[in-house]
């Protein structure tokens, strides 16, 4: 008999988490005011709120923390991180930040003016954030397949190279500073793009001038995805993939958080000298001395460690196969959700999923809030409330697709965990057509309001 799939590791290290009633659910989460985030986690059983530094770190990491060089300057953990970061990508020039997020307001303080506009695929919420606070525009090229969650088109993150030379005709050289690919692309739903289409991004970017920035939040993942999907890839390393993908751009921005396997940390990586002076200043402003830019020694040393981790083939295929097995699980359900399925996540499609359920009434938050109270499971929404309003017209925007994003911690949870998911998910599916009322909002902030937007039920 073929021996079935296992781990490549074992558990040295157990953290206890708590069931708990539908009753005692129901009640905190309108204390909670209908708000995931505003849950403390003691009061979630299985936490799929996001993959984002919620990992487990190997006994290596561990280790490598304990030796962390705490030197303000030059230190030999920065060091060791920047040695990783060169071998991985082959950028030149490294600067440490917090975290993803602020790897994008130190980069985009140097690149992004104002009326600019930034093509890319889906930008990820933090990104568009950014681009937007500085009254630039984040134009969406992402391939049509992308938006319609039953295609199961190999590569859904590509990028549609009419759409991107549109913008590329119909604006100046100078309004555009450079186009952003995201890898994988997460709005879309943990989608990869192919370094086919990377490659032709950048032939058709070089002929306008235009250089490129990954967003590489998830590049190995989308590494892996290349090699399991695009001919001619099957034979190469994750790492030699990597170098090919990262070859296209002259920098990246990095939330360590992701595909760094720790737990806080991100990082710019460039290549042109340029903009990495002008950068430096902005790093020391916002973030901290150039060699350590908001981290901790021990942190660059475990994220250095991580970083090599994350580009092995063994690790990528437990971590992918972990979110196939739990989305198989739901299409033999017959649920609605993006395929194929993406990366880190499993997508569930609200607006199928809940038909009854009004658009304006939020119906992938309203499908959270029923799984939480169902099984005590906090997933997220990717949908309106995410989208935020229009800067101008101060409308919502109603975004092609809802989606109840389910994201999955690397080497968290086993699969029995991930039965338990697809049972509970299973047992709302029953009862969707009960469901015809979702939540309207009673307060929100300027801009990315779901953090902490308060709703009541309709
Ligand atoms: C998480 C993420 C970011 C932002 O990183 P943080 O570490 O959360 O600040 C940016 N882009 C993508 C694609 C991400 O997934």
């Amino acid at each position: 008999m073929k021996l079935p799939y296992a781990e490549p590791f074992r558990i040295k290290m157990v953290e206890k988490i708590r069931q708990s009633t539908k009753e005692e659910r129901t009640k905190w989460i309108k204390d909670a005011d209908f708000n995931l985030f505003n849950l403390s986690s003691s009061k979630v059983f299985i936490d799929l709120l996001t993959d984002s530094g919620t990992g487990a770190m190997s006994d290596e990491q561990w280790a490598a923390l304990m030796k962390g060089d705490e030197s303000y300057a030059g230190s030999r953990s920065f060091e060791e991180l920047f040695e990783t970061v060169k071998k991985i990508t082959g950028f030149r020039y490294l600067l440490p930040t917090h975290q993803g997020r602020a790897a994008e307001n130190v980069l985009f303080s140097v690149l992004v003016k104002d009326g600019n506009i930034i093509p890319g695929n889906s930008h990820f919420d933090t990104t568009k954030g950014h681009i937007e606070f500085r009254k630039a525009h984040a134009a969406d090229c992402t391939i049509d397949e992308a938006f319609d969650t039953e295609i199961n088109h190999p590569f859904k993150g590509n990028i549609d190279l009419r759409k991107l030379e549109k913008i590329y005709q119909n604006h100046p050289k100078e309004q555009i500073p450079f186009c952003l690919i995201t890898i994988t692309c997460n709005t879309s739903g943990g989608q990869p793009v192919s370094l086919e289409n990377i490659k032709a991004v950048k032939e058709l970017s070089d002929k306008y001038g235009i250089p490129i920035i990954f967003d590489g939040a998830r590049f190995a993942e989308n590494a892996y995805f290349i090699k399991q999907r695009e001919s001619g890839q099957e034979h190469r390393t994750i790492k030699e993939i990597c170098r090919e993908i990262f070859a296209c751009g002259i920098g990246m921005t990095m939330s360590s958080k992701k595909d760094g396997l720790v737990n806080i940390g991100g990082f710019i990586a460039l290549n042109d000298e340029q903009i990495f002076r002008v950068a430096s200043n902005f790093t020391i402003i916002y973030e901290g001395f150039i060699t350590y830019g908001g981290m901790s020694g021990r942190d660059m040393a475990a994220l250095a460690v991580g970083l090599d981790e994350a580009t092995e083939f063994e690790y990528l295929e437990s971590r992918i196969s972990q979110v196939e097995y739990l989305g198989n699980q739901l299409i033999n359900y017959n649920i609605p959700l993006q395929k194929p399925i993406g990366g880190h996540a499993v997508f569930i499609d609200a607006l199928k999923f809940l038909p009854n359920v009004p658009r304006e009434d939020f119906p992938a938050q309203t499908l959270g809030i029923e799984l939480y109270k169902e099984a005590g499971i906090r997933a997220v929404e990717i949908g309106t409330l995410l989208a935020d309003r229009d800067p101008e017209t101060r409308e919502n925007r109603y975004p092609k697709l809802e989606f109840l994003r389910l994201a999955i911690p690397r080497r968290t949870y086993t699969n029995n965990h991930m039965d338990y998911i697809a049972t509970a998910l299973k047992n709302v599916f029953d009862r969707r057509n009960e469901i015809t009322k979702g939540y309207s909002i009673v307060w929100e902030s300027e801009i990315l309001r779901h953090f902490t937007v308060k709703l009541k039920e309709v």
